[in-house]
């Protein structure tokens, strides 16, 4: 027999874009847009330009990640309706 207790815990529920404010929520009909949200957190270390330490977060909706570093991305996609995986290159 496993017994089980009950425990709280976050889940991110709404997601907010840093440079033009878009919000998104977990719920929202077009999940697209959550989905597709970049997220990024890290400490900077020792000679970081951001600092030794220092706590980094940045949050871009789809549009805004590709305005701003569309043109430096590597992007891959492939073509998986046939039996061969085929490399397409992304238009930037
Ligand atoms: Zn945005």
């Amino acid at each position: 027999m496993i017994e089980y207790k009950e425990i709280r815990s976050k889940v991110p529920f709404k997601k907010t874009c840093d440079k033009c404010g878009f919000s998104v929520t977990s719920d929202d009909e077009n999940f697209v847009d959550w989905q597709e949200f970049f997220s990024i957190r890290f400490t900077g270390g020792y000679g970081s330009v951001f600092g030794d330490m220092a706590e980094v977060e940045l949050d871009l909706c789809q549009h805004c990640f590709n305005e701003l570093l569309g043109k430096f991305v590597k992007v891959k996609q492939f073509d998986i309706s046939g039996c061969e995986e085929t490399q397409v290159e992304f238009e930037k």
